[in-house]
């Protein structure tokens, strides 16, 4: 495979970089949703952020994975979303890429109520290992063209590796010296015991009550919100939304404007028979 050659002769260093041909990139961009937006910029900045993505860490196929070019260059593009604001340094933590075709199961253990632990098999969609592994479910990856899904299995695993990057996975990501951190750990601690309240009821939350699992989940959560439907987030809660804005340097709802309000025209509008 070209990269795998191009990674050879320029090994992992951060000056590496793919060359991915604009045109094949602009076209991948406007069928993501979370991309279709990007002014050309930013789509040139992503280009180059991936293209080092790419350059900087090995991709393997596992369970039969036919893992091509275009499979990685997707998952680098959306691996870098995060980061556009940034820099890739966010990600230096990303030692590697393993890539399955489908959900793939894992064995974990598991503490019920009386302290006795299980063994137990469940089926994942993305994984991210602490030693600096981001595993996917390549089937998953691709659901993510569907612009009604809330799911973006990527956004969700690098979440968890920026919120890793102080050392602890707990919904709590080193946040820049502008930031208020009293103000950004009340509202997230206030919108989470919200959010567990309305599942705790049975009651169905505004978002996907797999955010209310603990506090790094919900913030992996929320970043899938916040790139792809960033609405919904800012209806749950408007300062989570803002927080997350200033953190990651971006405004998705500022950019996805016009194609929110024609969604929203068009639910309104009258049905076709
Ligand atoms: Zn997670």
């Amino acid at each position: 495979m070209l990269w795998q050659t191009l990674r050879r002769l320029f090994g992992g260093h951060s000056s590496a970089s793919v060359d991915i041909p604009v045109e094949t990139w602009r076209r991948l961009c406007a069928e993501q949703p979370e991309l279709a937006d990007l002014c050309d910029e930013e789509v040139e900045r992503l280009r180059q952020l991936a293209g080092r993505f790419l350059a900087g860490r090995p991709f393997y196929a596992a369970g039969g994975m036919d893992l091509s070019d275009a499979a990685q260059m997707r998952i680098a593009a959306l691996a870098v979303l995060p980061v556009l604001g940034l820099d890739l340094g966010w990600l230096d933590s990303i030692r590697s890429v393993v890539v399955y075709p489908d959900a793939f199961e894992v064995d974990h253990e598991e503490i019920d109520e009386s302290g006795v632990v299980h063994e137990v098999r469940d089926l994942r969609a993305g994984e991210a290992w602490s030693h600096g592994t981001l595993v996917l479910s390549w089937a998953d990856v691709q659901a993510g063209l569907d612009p009604e899904m809330a799911t973006s299995v990527v956004v969700h695993e690098v979440a968890h590796f920026i919120d890793g990057a102080n050392g602890a996975e707990n919904g709590f990501p080193p946040l820049g010296k502008h930031h208020d951190r009293v103000r950004w750990t009340a509202d997230f601690q206030a919108a989470f015991d919200r959010l567990a309240a309305v599942v705790d009821a049975g009651d169905e939350p505004l978002i996907d009550p797999y955010a209310a699992t603990n506090p790094a989940e919900f913030f992996a959560v929320l970043s899938e919100y916040f790139f792809r439907l960033p609405e919904v987030l800012s209806d749950f809660d408007p300062s989570l939304y803002r927080h997350l804005a200033r953190f990651y340097a971006q405004d998705p709802l500022a950019r996805m404007a016009p194609r929110i309000d024609r969604k929203a025209a068009g639910n309104n509008g009258p049905s076709r028979a």
